[in-house]
């Protein structure tokens, strides 16, 4: 049988097959590659979906972090909270700008533990990162009221959550700034590499417009010292494509998550939980085991691919051994490295394949 893996894009673009190739060879055809009518619309579009004023279409996730940190001026002498149970990227869009990443626990949703964020504020403290990991949005309503109080920025990491709600609103509409990728396996995925920042704030917008490239609004015209970082005109035309499609998208993955959530029964395996008024989009359907790799093994065996969404916590890899923690710094993250397992969980997944996944999980005795 051939093997179920933890994702496959190849599905996602067959089910619009026609829709991608046009869209792709009218861009071919065009002339045009970079920055025209097609970023444009994109930008235009993406920003009506989440429910912000402006969207500034960039290079890849990492640039969206490492540009809105650089348009929010925070840079050295400065410290930004976030969880430290994130996907690398998140920490380095804030030490490239020369910060301090202060790390912030997780809550049993796995993103960051609002009642944990208050005690980190020092008189350095610039702003508040969060990630909607796995598609979840964090408890915003605390934290967005936090940071008003507190008088910081409040940055949100959305490459795991396009269209992940809460109460409401999308996230990415909450805070000062909003980033995302659009790597391919992202609920919206181009077909190479991409990112975006939304605002409302025009003057942040603007900020950013110029530093993707090269620090010019006019060309050859160069204000700062900017980056090269540009969504390209073929990328943003297909995901025109894949936009029209999210709500359908994003339900299939719903809907696939409700059938694990319901088929799942062994007592060994913790399931994702659901924040209450939260929108979950399931970008991983995250599940934890304390035998964790024997698990693995036993699905592998089975045919069924699985990934960790992360085995190594920022605040332990080699990258980051400058900011001097050591095991035990952060035991809920470690112990979420340490047990948490990614299932499949992709677009075009099928209830024969699921229900494969299901029944080698509740066949598992550990
Ligand atoms: C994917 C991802 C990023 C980085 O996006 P790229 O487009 O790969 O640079 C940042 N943060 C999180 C949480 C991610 O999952």
């Amino acid at each position: 049988m051939e093997m179920i893996q933890t994702n496959r894009l190849d599905r996602g673009f067959f089910r619009y097959q026609e829709e991608f190739e046009q869209k792709a060879l009218a861009v071919l055809r065009s002339g045009w590659y970079i920055l025209g009518k097609e970023v444009a619309a994109f930008e235009e579009a993406f920003a009506d979906y989440i429910g912000t004023k402006h969207c500034v279409g960039v290079g890849n996730g990492l640039d969206a972090l490492i540009l809105a940190f650089r348009a929010l001026k925070i840079g050295p002498g400065d410290e930004v909270i976030v969880q430290a149970n994130t996907y690398i990227a998140s920490v380095m869009g804030i030490t490239i700008n020369g910060a301090v990443p202060v790390f912030v626990e997780p809550d049993p949703f796995y993103q960051i533990d609002a009642e944990r964020i208050e005690e980190k504020i020092t008189e350095r403290t610039r702003a508040v990162l969060v990630v909607h990991l796995y598609g979840q949005a964090a408890q915003m309503d605390k934290i967005e009221k936090l940071c008003r109080e507190r008088g910081l920025k409040l940055v949100e990491d959305c490459a795991q959550s396009h269209g992940a709600g809460f109460r409401g609103k999308t996230s990415g509409s909450f805070g000062d700034i909003g980033c995302f990728s659009f790597y391919p396996s992202k609920n919206i995925g181009a077909f190479g590499d991409g990112g975006a920042v939304v605002t409302d704030d025009p003057k942040l917008a603007e900020s950013i417009r110029i530093l993707r490239n090269y620090g010019s609004e006019k060309r050859y015209y160069n204000k700062v010292i900017g980056v090269n970082s540009r969504l390209d005109e073929l990328q943003a035309g297909l995901l025109q494509v894949r936009l029209k499609h999210a709500e359908e998208l994003n339900a299939e993955k719903q809907a696939l998550a409700a059938r694990y959530q319901a088929g799942i029964t062994n007592p060994l395996l913790s399931k994702p939980m659901v924040r209450e008024d939260a929108d979950h989009i399931y970008h991983q359907y995250v599940i934890r085991c304390e035998a964790r790799d024997a698990l693995a093994a036993w699905l592998k065996e089975k045919g069924i691919g699985t990934i960790i969404h992360y085995p190594i916590p920022p605040h332990l890899s080699e990258a980051y051994r400058y900011l001097g923690y050591e095991k035990g710094s952060f035991p809920v993250t470690e112990k979420y490295a340490d047990t948490v397992l990614s299932i499949p969980m992709y677009n075009g997944l099928t209830e024969e394949e699921q229900e494969t996944v299901i029944r080698a999980l509740n066949a598992f005795q550990g």
